[in-house]
């Protein structure tokens, strides 16, 4: 630990963390509480506002509990890719962690509270805007089953910050909020980092890497505690939650936007939400942060960045592990438990339950699953609505010939309509396909790769490029000719051949002799209907909640906050408080998520 509690920004030798003073906040005042994570301190909403006063004082590190320390910690970071050295707690403030009725650690955390040792050339505040997307989406996630780190108050203060929210050099002045964020722990594979090469304890890993460990190990995987093996099995264990976190993202199409290392968290739960976004209309290479103009961390870049990210931890914790040993193991097992674990979860999406038949079907059903994200690749497909859709699914006695083959009947027909009313429109498809280089430019590169290929090198244009730049450029001719008539028709020549697919596997998971049809399609509906949400924080909802959040009215956070801890039940757009929307209006669909928070 560091000592001294000056905050001035500066190089934090030799310790994890620093005591730090929360900067005082003018009038705080508490805007919306979760119930469901206040829970985790033993606490109540009712209890919280009984002095709500004090709370609010406490909530924003006016006021320090007698029972805390507050700190921040110190921790490296890879971002987008590069050696980053010293970031750490730059707006966060930790009072220390507490362990509930139910045996827990929660850690404690103020984001937004001030300058610390580590803030850099920045300020240290939050401004409402992303504090209120982080409350939310903290708590959605949590309602989607997804491990994360959670949110239990948002609290704003008179004080304001400039940004330029849409990166357009309009600087404006906006309200700043705190959040009380709640986890197992805020250390992240940065906080290993600090022992590398330029980074604040560069000499001193043999020392503080083991203890960190040991810490971490004895608090958040006691079942490894005083193994022989105990680094080896803890790294064995976070490999697999990080590979089953980004799964379980991918399989509600959730992109984290900045999978920085100082990002990703030591017990395996998604943490610091930025410029996150749900997808929309399905992309494989869908960038929800405007400040990541290259796709780095697009969508479908997510798993292989966590596993980056995983070698980078290694690397960090070389002092206590064999570094080329674990580098092999997350070489060799990545990918298998993030495979496993995606399409045992899309496998379910699509209403496949039956594990016995996995095994038996494991090509088979990749290949579905493939197929199906390819259709919804090329259509842009409304990601959330698609699979809710799908659920309606029916197999009845008329769905097979006298040889047992499927039939398209009726109700297929029905609902492959419904489900290609979620596509794309024609130009935006054309608009994402739409591919740097014309064909003679193209031409002309292809030769120069040939006869020179330094010169391309030299400006980053690699082969793996120039290679999807062709295929962009083949895609956009197919379709960019095709009348309105035409794309639906090719879309619905798709479809139907998947559901053909689709549905002869659909009806192996039918058992027993007396089939009763109906009760088949109820339960399969129910069950998909559990692992599809009906609704996710789209960022068009949470931008209507912001907007009237900044004109003083914040009623709508918990409104939002409602619905959200409900993911699984039907909506109606109309019939709620908060308008909720299914499809983004287009004027709404660019919303611009930066960095700037
Ligand atoms: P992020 O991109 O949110 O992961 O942040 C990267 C680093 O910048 C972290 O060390 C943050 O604490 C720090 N940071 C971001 N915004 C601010 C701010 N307004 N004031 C101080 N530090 C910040
Ligand atoms: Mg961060
Ligand atoms: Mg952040």
């Amino acid at each position: 630990v560091e000592e001294n509690k000056d905050n001035t920004p500066h190089q934090v030798r030799g310790a994890f963390y620093s005591k730090v003073k929360p900067q005082v906040r003018k009038n705080p005042k508490i805007v919306s509480l979760s119930e469901s994570a206040l829970n985790l301190l033993d606490l109540s909403k009712e209890e919280v506002l009984k002095d709500e006063k004090e709370s609010a004082e406490i909530l924003t590190g006016n006021v320090i509990p007698s029972n805390a320390q507050p700190i921040a910690h110190c921790y490296c970071g890879h971002q987008f890719g590069s050696w980053a050295a010293q970031l750490g707690d730059g707006r966060a403030i930790s009072y220390g962690d507490i362990r509930n009725q139910k045996g827990e650690i929660i850690e404690l955390q103020l984001k937004g509270s001030g300058i610390t040792p580590y803030s850099r050339f920045a300020d240290g505040n939050a401004v409402l805007r992303s504090s209120i997307r982080e409350y939310l989406c903290s708590e959605a996630m949590h309602f989607l089953n997804i491990p994360t780190t959670r949110a239990a108050s948002i609290t704003i203060t008179e004080d304001q910050a400039m940004r330029d929210p849409l990166y357009n050099q309009q600087i404006v002045y906006e309200k700043c909020a705190v959040v009380l964020r709640l986890s197992p722990t805020f250390i992240r594979f940065g906080s290993f980092q600090i022992c590398n090469k330029q980074g604040p304890s560069e000499g001193l890993g043999e020392q503080m890497i083991p203890e960190l460990l040991d810490f971490i190990i004895k608090n958040h995987y006691p079942e490894f505690n005083g193994k022989e093996d105990k680094y080896m099995l803890f790294l064995q264990e976070i490999t697999k939650r990080t590979a089953q976190l980004v799964a379980k993202w991918q399989s509600v199409g959730f992109c984290h936007g900045v999978l920085n290392t100082d990002n990703m968290s030591i017990v395996g739960v998604t943490i610091d939400y930025g410029p996150f976004g749900f997808m929309e209309h399905f992309d494989k290479k869908h960038i929800c942060n405007h400040s990541d103009k290259e796709g780095y961390y697009c969508y479908q870049n997510q798993p292989s960045a966590c596993k980056w990210n995983l070698l980078r931890l290694i690397e960090g914790i070389k002092w206590a592990v064999n570094e080329e040993q674990a580098k092999e193991y997350v070489i060799q097992n990545f990918d298998k438990i993030y495979y496993d674990h995606y399409y045992t979860l899309m496998r379910r999406k699509i209403g496949l339950f039956r594990e016995d038949l996995y095994e038996k079907n494991l090509q088979l059903d990749k290949k579905i699953i493939n197929n199906l994200m390819d259709y919804m690749d090329s259509s842009g497909s409304e990601f959330t609505n698609f699979f809710r859709k799908l659920s309606q699914i029916k197999l009845s006695k008329e769905s097979f010939d006298e040889n047992g083959n499927v039939k398209i009947e009726q109700s297929d027909q029905e609902l492959i309509k419904d489900l290609l009313g979620f596509s794309a429109q024609k130009d935006s498809i054309i608009e994402r396909q739409k591919p740097m280089f014309d064909e003679s430019q193209l031409f002309q590169i292809k030769n120069l790769q040939k006869s020179n290929p330094m010169v391309l090198a030299m400006k980053g244009i690699t082969e793996k490029f120039i290679q999807e730049q062709e295929e962009k450029l083949e895609k956009y001719f197919e379709i960019k000719d095709l009348t309105e008539e035409e794309y639906i028709e090719n879309n619905e020549s798709s479809l139907r051949i998947w559901f053909k697919l689709y549905k002869k596997r659909l009806a192996e998971e039918i058992q027993g002799d007396s089939i009763d049809f109906d009760l088949i399609n109820l339960e399969r509906k129910q069950k998909m209907d559990s692992v599809n949400p009906a609704v996710v924080l789209r960022n068009y909802m949470a931008q209507q909640v912001i907007e009237q959040a900044e004109k003083g009215d914040y009623s709508g956070i918990e409104k939002l906050l409602k619905v959200l801890s409900r993911p699984y039940e039907d909506v109606k757009e109309n019939d709620q408080e908060i308008k909720i929307c299914k499809i983004t209006p287009g004027w709404a669909s660019k919303l611009c998520v930066s960095c700037s928070s």
